[in-house]
């Protein structure tokens, strides 16, 4: 059984305490997650605070270079990561699996490490010169869910570290594991202190985001958790990136072709088993096409084979833990209870693991728990809809505003309402498909701030106006 440790000031910091992390589609232990007391906690911000004297006054190329170099070494043990990454995550090897989320892991570094932020000119004439310099803010508190650990990781890490900052670590005590290897890896390339791992349970979050040396908290998560880490950013007026839960709705105008458009609206909700922050998962659909996008989606979703994600032949995998296991099979209930017709799935079976099957609920509508509130599993609500412009305001009769997706054979039609949802992306005729080129972040409820690109890089990085 592999014990793990923290990794604190270029060191591997072993823990007394240990606890147990384990394979949602076994039950088998994967490793012995370190526990870390608070005192470690302090002497992570530490070794950040003081490698950021130095760090921070890198020159941009080789903060560059250094980026790439995480890249290639993250490239390099893809394979090992993914393999780790199935037995704590659960996720199939295969398929939108761990080897997608690895590939997706160092694309996003690359990426990363070709943006720069050049000195602005803002004005350059007789009265004066003004210029916009972009400075790194200080020690960067990033906390991680158990969705997609590597990558939402590294969307966190590289670009507080490609701007200057340094980074202390905590990912979700569900799907430690990988997070450890991916910072050891880091390691091997950053000076000691740069970047540093604390693992424990959500107090040692807690402690994360109300410590006082630390500039700015990164934050991916539930929108309940990301309002105590606003509340705890008070004290110190943090800066913030809160990227929250979604309730994405897709809206099918009467237009689409049911049949085409079958395996996108499958995927766009079903990506990591539904577990995804921007996956569909709201799909309202006009009356005049409702049986048939029924049918063609429950055809298709027969097709997708499920189980142990170290089964290469699988392209979906459990649900990660048992309270989001029985969240879902909680809101089908209630679902069923009110009318819902269960056209697929419905059942789980006896385990082990935590196996639900891919579940489809026609004839439900607002007012069902399931259509209310994000779900995160494998289960889609499908809401009928008779008239276009109404469709699009009841979709946005909700907190959260994440993504949201139009599909049509139209494409000019299908922009006109795309844009009048209120979300942070809004795709069309696919669903959750993020780029690193491309702002990605919630509106209302679903947090504020933007990762990937120019505009999230500036994200970790403070304006100073120089005035000559
Ligand atoms: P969660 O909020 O339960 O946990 C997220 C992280 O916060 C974990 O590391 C947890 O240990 C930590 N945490 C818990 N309580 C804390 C506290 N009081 N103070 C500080 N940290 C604390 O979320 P989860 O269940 O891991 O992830 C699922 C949620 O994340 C979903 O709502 C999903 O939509 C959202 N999510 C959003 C995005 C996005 O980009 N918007 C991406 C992925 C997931």
């Amino acid at each position: 059984m592999n014990s793990y440790n923290l990794f604190i000031g270029g060191r591997s910091v072993p823990t007394a305490q240990h606890a147990e992390v384990k394979n949602p589609s076994t039950g088998e232990v994967v490793g012995l997650m370190p526990l870390a007391s608070t005192a470690q906690l302090d002497e992570a911000v530490a070794a950040a605070r003081e490698a950021f004297k130095s760090w921070s006054k890198t020159d941009d190329a080789a903060r560059q270079r250094a980026c790439h170099a995480i890249a290639d070494l993250i490239q390099a043990n893809s394979e090992d990561i993914a393999q780790l990454l199935t037995r704590e995550q659960g996720k199939p090897l295969n398929g939108l699996g761990s080897r997608f989320e690895m590939g997706g892991a160092y694309a996003w570094t690359r990426a990363t490490a070709d943006l720069v932020l050049p000195v602005e000119v803002l004005q350059d004439s007789p009265d004066g010169r003004v210029e916009l310099h972009r400075k790194p803010i200080g020690v960067v508190g990033s906390i991680t869910p158990w969705n997609w650990p590597v990558m939402i990781a590294c969307w966190h890490i590289i670009p507080a570290v490609r701007a200057g900052n340094t980074v202390v670590i905590k990912p979700s005590p569900l799907t430690p594991l990988s997070t450890i290897r991916l910072v050891e890896l880091i390691n091997q390339v950053l000076p000691p202190g740069v970047v540093n791992v604390v693992t424990g349970d959500n107090s040692i979050g807690a402690a994360l985001s109300a410590h006082p040396d630390i500039a700015k908290m990164t934050f991916t998560g539930s929108t309940e958790t990301g309002k105590k880490i606003m509340s705890s950013a008070v004290a110190t007026l943090k800066r913030l990136t809160l990227e929250l839960g979604g309730n994405d709705a897709g809206i099918v105008l009467p237009d689409a072709d049911p049949k085409a458009i079958a395996e996108g609206l499958f995927w766009g909700a079903f990506i990591n088993n539904g577990q995804t922050c921007a996956a569909l998962k709201r799909l309202y659909v006009h009356d005049s096409i409702y049986d048939a996008v029924c049918e063609a989606l429950v055809d298709f979703a027969r097709t997708v084979p499920v189980g142990d994600g170290q089964d290469e032949a699988n392209l979906l995998g459990p649900v990660q833990n048992e309270m989001q296991f029985n969240k879902v099979r909680d809101m089908v209930e209630d679902a069923r209870a009110k009318g819902g017709r269960v056209l697929l799935g419905g059942t789980p079976g006896n385990g082990p693991g935590y196996f639900y099957p891919i579940t489809l609920v026609a004839d439900v509508d607002h007012g069902v728990w399931l259509v209310d509130d994000e779900q995160f599993g494998p289960v889609l609500p499908i809401i009928r809809y008779s008239d276009v412009d109404e469709v699009i305001a009841r979709a946005n009769a909700n907190p959260a505003g994440l993504g949201g997706s139009i599909w049509s054979a139209d494409a000019a039609k299908a922009k006109h309402y795309a844009t009048q949802l209120e979300c942070g992306s809004v795709w069309i005729n696919k669903h959750g498909a993020i780029q690193p080129n491309a702002p990605f972040g919630g509106v209302k409820q679903s947090g504020f701030g933007v990762e990937f690109g120019a505009d999230g890089l500036k994200e970790f990085t403070i304006p100073q106006a120089v005035l000559s």
